[in-house]
């Protein structure tokens, strides 16, 4: 046996070893799926299959960067060059590029980030003349974004009476409308969203065989990570691909799907088997990751879920900590507290800051760690904040990129064509803009005819409008034979952008003068890299769309020796020696927001799994018992997690307090409840997901009171008003009609149908309604 193979446990070898056709492993946080993944490519290689012809889907661009680096180590790097490895986005971005012509779009499109996107809807929405409190830009992309990754078109959209209605019910009627014209002025701006990348290679796909036969024989072996956080969009684009030879390989585990708000269907993992002819079912229980305390710890959790697929999960590691729980008096308490365990536990271990993360339900809770670590002088970085290139100069610089590549791109043509200021004023851009509309040209190819049409433009503007039209040209030029390291130090230069912010001399100015000096050593870096380990040039426009589709946590140095914050979201896959899970609190992990269901609360569970799971040696839980939200200060009850976890594995550093909702935490509340759910509000496809509370309902939300028990027992609907036909408000749902009234005491149910198109039938203890 290969060397490399005796790193391999025996139930791990069996699918790197199953060279051919479909198999799924499930299994447990830390039992070397990826592991084997990596293994399982190298492999393939040793066997003679050519990398060309192998795909790996990856959670991250960082993902598969490690794994292509393992499989290098085995194979040599010369081999390993030609692997396609990434992301869904990354992968098939570069297909589009190829590929995309088919469907009219120009190779070098643009890639819409969410900023350019909300720009362009808010744009939409003004020209439209609709009222842009009702029309929230945020929502109404959020909701054409499930509609794109539902494979719901503009012209399906039209075709769904139910879905027009459901955004007429939310008040949204000319939703539709908003789609469409969104949809064309992309397509215009030869631009593409983060959704139309596996919209439209799921176009590209079903529209043309030849091509869908082409990446099939191309595709011969595919391999998914993560896979019970695929979308419907994705997940077809594997079964697209994988229908010939069947090749593929996917692994995962249910008890971490954490992404259903996004859209991901975890019966993509459940239907494995139905999908493919006879397939291979693999199972890993050992844990290599964590300490028997902490994997013992997270079993315990997992089992209240009740939609779960049994598995073990077990370690030979050593027994380890117990996991110690805190709690302190405010959040500013809680950041002091993890700054000085971490302070303490790298001085008498030795350790750098990079053995520690510090993780959190929502981003707002990093900044009373942030606090309390600068304090303390410990270095930290924090994902999935603002992102680098998120920041204003460094878009300002990526926009006059993206136009050398595209100047049709509207967006970025919007955000430097008087940046640094050259006296094109906006009345001048809203003529020209319209000129563009009428004749149905991009902002750009008006501004090269500016001598054909009469636009009421005066010489000098013109003239300006002209000298940015040859600038860009030149640049053009300039691209044609430079890496991207060498175009964006000339552009940097040339349109005066690093004069501008010298000129300003703020302390501001300097910070992002050093920013762009970052900017361009990462562009030297990339193009270095790039020529080394993909046999490439490092262009402009390689460099461009790594760009786009980078996650901050792509950018990560591995030798920063920093104490890592991020969401419990952002930390899947991940590990790290000691972690910390703050704000372990009722209402905040559990969300809130997402305990109106069981489906809610077990994905709160398995997101807590996910969280507890990245521990390698030890894990700490805090919680506070009072809290800033939403700019008050709310009394907080410790997280039913923290209970649920068996007594046998924590360690309580200040006394146990008990949770005053403990009645809801041991009644079975949802089982009937969840039945009814099942039946009345099983989502259908593209149903966006149900929008947050409101800032009212976040009020009210923010008054309840304890549930006694004693009036649990008791409840009598007449006597809280509550009657057929009465009007109520729910905190999450919104306003809506009782029905019916069915059961007696405690066990009362309402039949309520809600303004915004639910019906549901909720048991009234619990339900929180207040008569209208
Ligand atoms: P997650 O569910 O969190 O994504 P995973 O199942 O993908 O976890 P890996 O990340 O592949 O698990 O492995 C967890 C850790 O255990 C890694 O550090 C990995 O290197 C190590 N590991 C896995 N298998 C073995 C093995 N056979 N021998 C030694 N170490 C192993
Ligand atoms: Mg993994």
């Amino acid at each position: 046996m290969q060397e490399y193979l005796q790193q391999l446990n025996e139930a791990q070898r069996a699918p790197v070893l199953q060279k051919d056709g479909a198999m799924i492993v499930i299994a447990g946080a830390g039992s070397g799926k990826t592991r084997v993944l990596t293994y399982r490519i190298a492999y393939l290689m040793s066997q003679g299959v050519d990398p060309f012809n192998i795909l790996s889907l990856t959670f991250t661009n960082k993902a598969a960067r490690e794994m292509k680096g393992r499989i290098s180590q085995i194979v040599g790097s010369s081999e390993a060059k030609n692997l396609w490895m990434g992301t869904f986005h990354s992968v098939f971005a570069k297909i589009l590029r190829f590929e995309g012509h088919r469907l009219g779009y120009p190779s070098n499109f643009t890639i819409y980030d969410t900023q350019d996107s909300h720009s362009v809807i808010r744009a939409v929405i003004k020209e439209m003349q609709l009222d842009k409190d009702v029309y929230k830009y945020k929502q109404v992309y959020s909701r054409i974004s499930s509609y794109k990754n539902s494979l719901i078109t503009v012209k399906a959209y039209f075709n769904n009476a139910e879905l027009m209605e459901a955004d007429a019910m939310a008040k949204m009627p000319r939703l539709g409308d908003i789609y469409n014209n969104y949809v064309e002025r992309c397509f215009k701006a030869g631009a593409m969203d983060f959704d139309d990348l596996l919209l439209k290679t799921n176009e590209l796909l079903t529209r043309f065989p030849e091509v869908l036969m082409h990446y099939q024989n191309r595709f011969r072996y595919i391999l998914v990570d993560e896979y019970q956080d695929t979308n419907h969009s994705q997940y077809l684009i594997v079964k697209a691909l994988s229908d010939r030879f069947q090749n593929i390989c996917v692994v995962g585990d249910d008890a971490q799907s954490i992404y259903a708000f996004r859209g991901a269907n975890i019966n993509n993992i459940l239907n494995f088997q139905k999908d493919y002819d006879d397939v291979k079912m693999y199972r890993l229980e050992q844990n290599y990751r964590s300490t028997k305390n902490i994997v013992n710890a997270a079993n315990s959790i997992i089992e209240k879920n009740k939609t779960r697929l049994e598995k073990i999960v077990w370690t030979a590691n050593d027994e380890g900590n117990k996991i110690k729980v805190n709690r302190t008096m405010t959040d500013g308490d809680e950041g002091r507290f993890v700054a000085s365990s971490i302070f303490e536990t790298a001085m008498n271990n030795q350790l750098n800051h990079n053995n520690f993360a510090v993780l959190y339900r929502t981003n707002a809770q990093s900044r009373a760690i942030e606090d309390a670590l600068r304090k303390r002088d410990i270095p930290y970085r924090i994902y999935g904040g603002l992102s680098f290139y998120q920041r204003k100069e460094i878009k300002d610089v990526i926009a006059y990129l993206r136009l050398i590549l595209n100047p049709k791109d509207e967006e970025a043509l919007k955000r430097v064509i008087n940046y640094p200021a050259r006296g094109i004023g906006q009345t001048t851009m809203e003529r020209i803009t319209v000129a563009a509309n009428h004749y149905n040209r991009s902002i750009f190819e008006v501004m090269q005819n500016l001598d054909k049409i009469n636009l009421k433009i005066n010489k000098g503007t013109q003239g300006k409008l002209e000298d940015f039209v040859t600038m860009i040209q030149s640049f053009q030029i300039f691209n044609k034979n430079q890496d991207a390291f060498q175009v964006a130090e000339h552009v940097a230069k040339k349109t005066g952008l690093l004069q501008e912010l010298k000129k300003d001399g703020t302390p501001e100015g300097i910070a992002r003068i050093e920013n762009i000096e970052e900017l361009l050593n990462g562009m030297r870096d990339f193009v270095e890299e790039q020529k080394e380990l993909a046999d490439t040039t490092g262009s402009l426009a390689e460099f461009l769309e790594d760009v786009a589709l980078a996650t901050d946590l792509d950018n990560e140095k591995g030798d920063d020796d920093k104490v890592a914050l991020m969401t419990v979201h952002l930390a899947k896959g991940l590990e790290f020696p000691y972690v910390y899970i703050v704000g372990m609190e009722e209402d905040l992990f559990p969300s809130g927001m997402n305990m109106n269901s069981r489906a809610e609360l077990e994905e709160e569970r398995r997101l807590f799994y996910v969280a507890l799971t990245r521990a390698e040696k030890q894990a700490f839980l805090t919680y506070t018992q009072s809290r800033y939200r939403w700019g008050k200060l709310i009394d907080a009850e410790p997280s039913r997690f923290i209970e649920e976890i068996d007594e046998s594995f924590l360690e309580y550093l200040t006394p146990k307090t008990e949770n005053r909702f403990k009645t809801l935490i041991d009644a079975d509340i949802f089982d009937e409840v969840d039945k009814s759910k099942l039946r009345l509000n099983k989502p259908k496809a593209g149903t966006p997901p149900s929008k947050g509370p409101s800032e009212a309902q976040l009020r009210k939300l923010r008054r309840l009171k304890p549930v006694s028990s004693d009036t649990n027992k008791n409840f009598d609907p007449k006597a809280a008003n509550l009657d057929i036909g009465t009007m109520v408000e729910h905190v999450r749902f919104g306003k809506g009609k009782i029905l019916s009234i069915e059961g007696k005491g405690a066990d009362t149910k309402a039949e309520i149908q809600f303004e915004n198109g639910g019906l549901k039938k909720l048991l009234l203890r619990f339900a929180k309604l207040e008569v209208l």
